[in-house]
């Protein structure tokens, strides 16, 4: 059963694009990634996707970030038998926080299938959850290895008819002392199985593990070959998903750029964005796989002719982009692979201009940003948000640029001096007072500049808490007194008395979540108790939930990094959809599938 691996293959998307469509999934995944907006696989994706349809084993070399969750369970989906009960599917993760994320990314990708079930387990959480949906029957079992060895010991997992094995980031499972469960879970389960095995670095250790259990792996490595332009200056600057907007305009505001190009991961994102800041003034326009050869050019010529400043694009739209009037390139999402990130920012600095790179990166995602630097050997320099105070100087400024400017227009000020002379005259007023309230019939209703009490974005982020990427082996009680599943929740919460404003959460039906899941999660993260929860409206892509109108920055700030169902709920205020109060929704939603 066991050979070599064979030699290393090297995953690169940025010379040879290969399209979703070309990669043999079936057509329900691949539906199902068009409507998420994926627009091209990534290196590991394309690399990995034809291999595992073929039924090899494969040993990838990737890290978080890179795309390999997609990589092992789009195939594993395209080749799924609903009709049988019995668990298909193994995904070993090192902690319950990335099981459940697997989970969520399966439920997603299976979206366009019927009746797939997917089912995490993990240590902390009660067994008879997992007994009763391992009875009702499962597909895919995405677990730590603790855990699943404790069911394999009392019989309630049955793994004979195991066709598909996914070791998932395998070298922090063995750096979490998983290495003898994880080669029991191999050695005991059918021969005949497919494995992939998934590691962001390759020691002896895991190399031996894949001599001995894998048969004929493939070995993918993400090629690293890299290299970036001196002329550009490369920046990050660490924001949490919801503060991406605010920040966005921010820099905007401060930064000296001629034409813009902000990068976005999905099609889908880029129209939104690109609305988003046409709203606040600026001329933007998006440009993705799905818009017209003939309407993306007539959107380059503009770019290029200055009647356009920022693109909001993909990366195949902007592939080959040659203008040189862009100034700028945003990293809004920063991207997976770091072919990607070197041919993003080769759309600056050209022709022998200065350029500047700016990427967001998010807490989760300093792992992307390390790699990045790896690759392309040079460290990117942090760069804090432009606070109010920044805003202000760079409006004063430009108010001044203006004045300075019209004075130069001679014909048009002679004109306009004799109206303002007769006006001082027949008023007695000074000509400063004239010229001020000038400017106020300029400016209109809009402020000229920001309340700096109105400082609402964190300038810098937390760093990421170790207790992130913890895992509980054992048994302990949940930490959440709601993720317990005992169902003790009373159907009511008491009304509350304080004053309350709505939340804007990004879950909802889609992801099956109930109330006791939101009110868990908030209480758990956030240090709420039950009395700060008013009504919750779960939407089918969202969840309105009313929390005291006085909640504080810190309480938000804590709640960045929170996941429900493993999705990030990326909570904000809601000022558009109030619950109405005659509309006190707690229907409970839907039963979860088997979870
Ligand atoms: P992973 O490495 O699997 O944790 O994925 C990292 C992020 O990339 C997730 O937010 C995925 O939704 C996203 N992603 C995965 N594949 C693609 C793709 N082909 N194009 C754009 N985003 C992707």
């Amino acid at each position: 059963m066991t050979t070599d691996t064979n030699a290393p293959i090297e995953a690169d998307t940025a010379d040879a694009v290969t399209a979703f469509s070309d990669l043999g999934l079936s057509d329900a995944v691949l539906k199902a990634v068009r409507e998420i907006g994926y627009e091209t696989p990534s290196a590991i994706q394309a690399a990995t996707i034809p291999p595992l349809l073929a039924g090899r084993d494969v040993v990838g070399l990737a890290q978080t970030g890179t795309g390999k969750t997609a990589a092992f369970a789009l195939p594993i989906l395209s080749r799924l038998d609903v009709s049988q009960k019995k668990p298909q599917a193994l995904v070993l993760s090192p902690t319950r926080e990335l099981a459940l994320q697997v989970c969520e990314a399966f439920e997603q990708y299976a979206s366009q299938m019927r009746g797939v079930h997917v089912l995490p387990v993990y240590g902390g959480q009660a067994y008879g959850v997992q007994l009763s949906a391992l009875r009702r029957g499962v597909h895919v079992v995405v677990g730590t290895p603790g855990r699943i060895m404790d069911h394999l010991a009392k019989g309630t997992l049955d793994l004979s008819e195991l066709k598909y094995l996914v070791l998932d980031e395998a070298d922090e499972m063995l750096k979490m002392g998983f290495a003898e469960d994880v080669e029991t879970i191999l050695a005991d389960t059918p021969d005949d199985k497919q494995v992939a095995l998934f590691s962001a670095t390759m020691p002896a250790q895991i190399r031996r593990i894949s001599k001995q259990y894998l048969n004929d792996a493939e070995e993918i490595t993400v090629k690293n070959k890299t290299t970036t332009s001196a002329n550009t200056t490369q920046r990050y600057l660490m924001v949490s998903y919801p503060q991406k907007v605010d920040a966005l305009t921010r820099i905007l505001e401060v930064e000296n750029f001629e034409g813009m190009i902000v990068f976005v991961r999905t099609k889908s994102e880029t129209e939104t964005l690109a609305e988003k800041l046409r709203a606040r003034g600026y001329s933007a326009a998006a440009i993705s796989g799905d818009v017209a050869q003939a309407q993306r050019e007539r959107t380059v010529n503009q770019l290029k002719s200055g009647k356009l400043d920022i693109l909001v694009a993909t990366d195949v739209a902007a592939r080959g982009l040659d203008v040189d009037r862009i100034s700028h390139v945003v990293n809004y999402d920063i991207p997976i692979d770091t072919e990607s990130y070197v041919h993003r920012i080769g759309r600056t600095g050209r022709a022998g201009r200065s350029g500047a790179a700016i990427s967001f990166v998010t807490p989760r995602e300093r792992r992307l940003l390390g790699a990045i630097e790896k690759a392309t050997r040079q460290p990117l320099t942090e760069m804090q948000l432009p606070s109010v105070e920044d805003v202000n100087v760079t409006r004063l400024a430009r108010f001044d640029d203006a004045i300075t400017a019209a004075l130069g227009q001679q014909d048009r000020i002679s004109a306009f001096r004799d109206i303002v002379g007769h006006y001082v005259e027949h008023h007695d007023v000074p000509e400063a007072d004239v010229a001020a309230a000038l400017a106020v019939v300029a400016q209109g209703d809009t402020p000229l500049l920001l309340d700096p009490a109105a400082e609402r974005p964190a300038r810098r982020e937390r760093p990421e808490r170790s207790s992130d990427r913890s895992f509980d082996r054992d048994d302990r009680a949940p930490r959440s007194f709601d993720r317990d599943d005992r169902g003790e929740r009373p159907e009511r919460r008491p009304r509350t008395t304080k004053p309350m404003s709505p939340y804007r959460i990004e879950v909802g039906r889609r992801q099956r979540v109930e109330p006791r899941q939101i009110v868990g999660a908030l209480a758990n993260e956030g240090g709420l108790s039950r009395e700060d929860f008013g009504a919750i409206q779960i939407r089918p892509d969202f969840s309105i939930v009313e929390l005291p109108a006085d909640l504080s920055k810190d309480v938000l700030d804590r709640l960045v990094d929170t996941r429900i169902s493993g999705k990030l709920i990326e909570i904000r205020p809601d000022r558009r959809s109030a619950p109405r109060r005659d509309d006190r929704d707690e229907r409970p939603a839907r039963k979860p599938r088997h979870q």
